[in-house]
């Protein structure tokens, strides 16, 4: 699942969609591509590469110009990364430009359909069934179009899509792939991951699975696929452009580790309850009694998410008394686990958008479950699905490898405990005991990595 990231409003948009695409280069690709129009214009512009956003860049003529444009950085996972499987995709009468994050799972039966009704492809993508889909659609108004060709489609998706004959606006739909809107004065954005929207602005609007948008210059309105309207409060991301740079380290990954210690005095910021040698967590929404009738915690997370709710799981049983254990969200989602009104169901993500976390949170819910959110992306799917939840305040994490996200994720696991702990049977004395120690982590922290140098060599020596 790669990027998206698209705009409408009055200034050059080139520019600023191919900035964009840089913001979300971290989350890896292998093409890109970018398409433009304006609510004067005749027609769409489009430009397609190979290998980077700098050698899109290269590509785009002088005259290349627009006020509303939609731009993709691909992951291919049907057919080879080339400059034709490069999105946009554009339809045979080149008016629609789609620009998709995700996989059409039954994209391969369309292509045979629409083939044998005369279309010819370009491209080997899944993709593209979409753009002749939309094209052919007998609806009036792109929305309709939209909706049409969805209800055929099966799999995941994040898409944008763009219509010549409707210079005015952008449609977009979400499932299981994220878009997000970026809300600012008479302009409107929208991308894939809130790191393309900072530098423009900080309030965003997260579609749910299942929801569509259309934006506009001056206004943006959601609604599901099945077209009833949807409530959207924008929210404000605290995250600054600048927390996206590199500020003077070689690599993301250094300087991540580097912010471990700022990101974990965040995590324990206002929390810490000396009087009664506790912690308050306020978005937990669990008063005593309720917190004395867990019977059991099921932590659910992905790759390093996971690994933390392993940590997690221990600290809870040991400090809380309570039996816990952490799965992989992708196992649990498809074993019909039998869900238990006593449990308590901790969804661990960095994004809030690990698909299968995701996943397992909407089949919990739907059986009635009682669901946490540890999250680090505010506003984002996860955290808006669960009933409650902790955020865990590491900022944003750039590196694909995760360092402080996942120090601050098992710091929050330390706070649940410890609360659940203080519930139950943990003294004054024992939580006090830890509260110090978390206190002092940031320092402990500080004085390991003041040992940086030989830290490495000793990772250079065992590292294999
Ligand atoms: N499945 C699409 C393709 O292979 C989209 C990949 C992506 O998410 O970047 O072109």
């Amino acid at each position: 699942m790669c990027g998206i990231v698209g705009y409408i409003g009055k200034r050059d948009v080139a520019p600023l969609l191919l900035e964009g695409l840089q913001r979300l280069e971290y989350r890896g690709y292998d093409s890109a591509g970018i398409v433009v129009t304006s609510p004067k214009a005749t027609g769409l512009k489009m430009v397609k590469a190979k290998g980077r956003v700098r050698d899109l860049e290269a590509r785009v003529p002088a005259r290349f110009k627009g006020t509303t444009g939609i731009a993709h950085t691909r992951w291919a996972t049907h057919g080879a990364p080339s400059d034709v499987n490069a999105h946009p995709h554009l339809s045979a009468d080149q008016k629609v430009a789609v620009v998709h994050n995700g996989i059409i799972d039954n994209a391969s039966d369309l292509r045979r359909k629409l083939e044998a009704d005369g279309v010819e492809f370009l491209s080997e993508t899944d993709t593209e069934v979409l753009t002749h889909l939309i094209a052919r659609a007998q609806a009036e108004t792109l929305e309709e179009k939209v909706r049409e060709t969805l209800r055929v489609i099966e799999g995941t998706y994040g898409i944008a899509v763009l219509h010549a004959d409707f210079p005015d606006r952008i449609v977009v739909a979400r499932n299981g792939s994220p878009v997000v809107l970026g809300i600012g004065e008479k302009e409107m954005f929208v991308a894939s991951d809130i790191a393309a929207l900072v530098a423009h602005t900080r309030q965003i609007v997260t579609l749910d699975d299942g929801e569509m948008a259309t934006l506009k210059a001056d206004d943006f309105r959601t609604y599901t696929t099945e077209g009833t309207r949807t409530t959207a409060e924008p929210t404000t991301v605290e995250w600054e452009a600048a927390s996206y740079d590199m500020g003077g380290h070689d690599t993301y990954m250094h300087k991540e580790i580097h912010e471990q210690a700022e990101a974990v005095d965040r995590v324990l910021r206002g929390r810490i309850d000396d009087r009664f040698s506790t912690v308050h967590l306020g978005g937990l929404n669990l008063d005593a009694r309720e917190a004395r009738q867990i019977r059991r915690v099921k932590i659910l997370g992905c790759g390093t998410s996971y690994h933390a709710g392993m940590i997690g799981a221990q600290m809870i049983e040991e400090l809380a008394r309570i039996p816990a254990d952490a799965e992989p969200a992708s196992e649990f989602r498809y074993r019909n686990a039998v869900v238990d009104p006593d449990t308590l169901y901790v969804a661990v993500s960095q994004s809030g958008e690990t698909y299968d976390v995701l996943a397992a949170v909407q089949e919990l819910k739907r059986k009635g479950a009682r669901v946490f959110g540890v999250v680090n992306v505010v506003g984002s799917a996860i955290a808006r699905e669960a009933d409650a939840g902790i955020y865990v305040h590491a900022g944003p994490e750039v590196c694909v490898v995760s360092t402080k996200c996942f120090t601050n994720t098992t710091v929050a696991f330390a706070l649940l405990a410890l609360h659940l702990g203080r519930t139950r049977d943990l003294s004054v004395r024992d939580g006090k005991r830890i509260i110090e120690g978390l206190r002092r982590l940031p320092e402990q922290i500080t004085e390991i990595l003041a040992h940086e140098d030989d830290i490495e060599k000793l990772a250079e020596q065992y590292a294999e």
